[in-house]
């Protein structure tokens, strides 16, 4: 038998769950294109998480085993989604792949998240590849190991100016822990989400300003920290690079309401990453900006047919 206080708790419980599920998603204001959704392929898996966060539109970044499952998906969803492709660029055969899949209607090279050097020969091809056949390429830079021995990917921050200087027809999409830790010129490669005060200066931010061929993707808990870590800073920032930042999730939620979150920082818990940044966002930009961000931007970069 359960006592009256375990009783009411419990029903409490259920009625907060039936109560989160009945409320609307939010509404911000015009349409919002989620830049960094990885491609879902249980049924109504994308548009749940969308729907549930307001999110109008995606780009479904998918491994190239996945690929004809996300064709069909943008098909029979007129207007609500482009697709990327990614594929294994430590074995050789990737290329023709990617080539094929870009001439197939991929609009882009994505999510780029292998242990390689940024600047090794692998991710060299790749760039060059991006350029040949005008799509851009998401990269994740990550040098904070998660496991011991776990590694980096694309590795070597401080020497992306100097690709994006070799590779100026190549058009980059900034990601993860250690793009948007260097937003602060204070940073510790063994710190993923560096919190508090932001040092102006940081490499990211003048990378975004000083080379026309970068972009940044605010998506995941790196995204998200940074947008929250320094409010003083982040208006700033995102006046700065207005027309070069986009609005990503990368969340692992299944619903849009933070049910089933994956990521264990607690900043996170029960949390969608997609609302928790949107909210970011509309916090400190203008909306004008806010715009710019979470709908702009993305549609003028990869031109899809929504
Ligand atoms: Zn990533
Ligand atoms: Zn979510």
């Amino acid at each position: 038998m359960i006592n009256r206080r375990q009783f009411l708790a419990s029903t409490l419980a259920t009625a907060t769950a039936a109560s989160l599920a009945a409320q609307p998603a939010p509404s911000w204001g015009g349409k919002v294109l989620d830049i960094h959704h990885h491609f879902r392929s249980t049924p109504n898996g994308n548009l749940e998480h969308m729907d549930g966060c307001g999110v109008t539109n995606a780009v479904l970044l998918t491994n190239i085993s996945a690929e004809e499952k996300a064709k069909a998906e943008v098909k029979s969803n007129p207007g609500r989604f482009i697709r990327f492709t990614s594929a294994n660029i430590t074995k050789p055969e990737s290329f023709e792949v990617l080539r094929n899949s870009a001439k197939g209607g991929s609009k882009g090279f994505g999510e780029i998240k292998f242990h390689v050097a940024l600047d090794g020969p692998e991710m060299k091809r790749l760039y060059a590849l991006a350029a040949e056949v005008n799509v851009p390429v998401l990269i994740h830079f990550q040098e904070v190991e998660y496991t011991p021995g776990g590694g980096g990917f694309n590795t070597g921050f401080s020497r992306l100016p100097a690709i994006l200087k070799e590779f100026p027809k190549t058009t980059f999409i900034g990601h993860a822990d250690f793009f948007w830790a260097n937003i602060s010129a204070e940073t510790s490669v063994g710190v993923a989400y560096p919190a508090g005060k932001i040092k102006p200066g940081g490499l990211t931010d003048r990378m975004l300003s000083d080379y026309p061929n970068l972009y940044g993707d605010t998506s995941a808990n790196s995204g998200r920290n940074a947008m929250t870590r320094d409010p003083d800073f982040t208006a700033g920032f995102l006046a700065r690079h207005k027309d070069k930042l986009m609005f990503g999730s990368d969340c692992s939620c299944r619903d849009g309401r933070g049910t089933g979150q994956a990521s264990t920082e607690p900043a996170l818990k029960g949390k969608c990453v997609a609302r928790e940044t949107l909210a970011a966002l509309k916090h400190s930009a203008s909306p004008e900006i806010f715009r710019k961000i979470t709908w702009e931007n993305g549609v003028k970069l990869f031109n899809p047919n929504f």
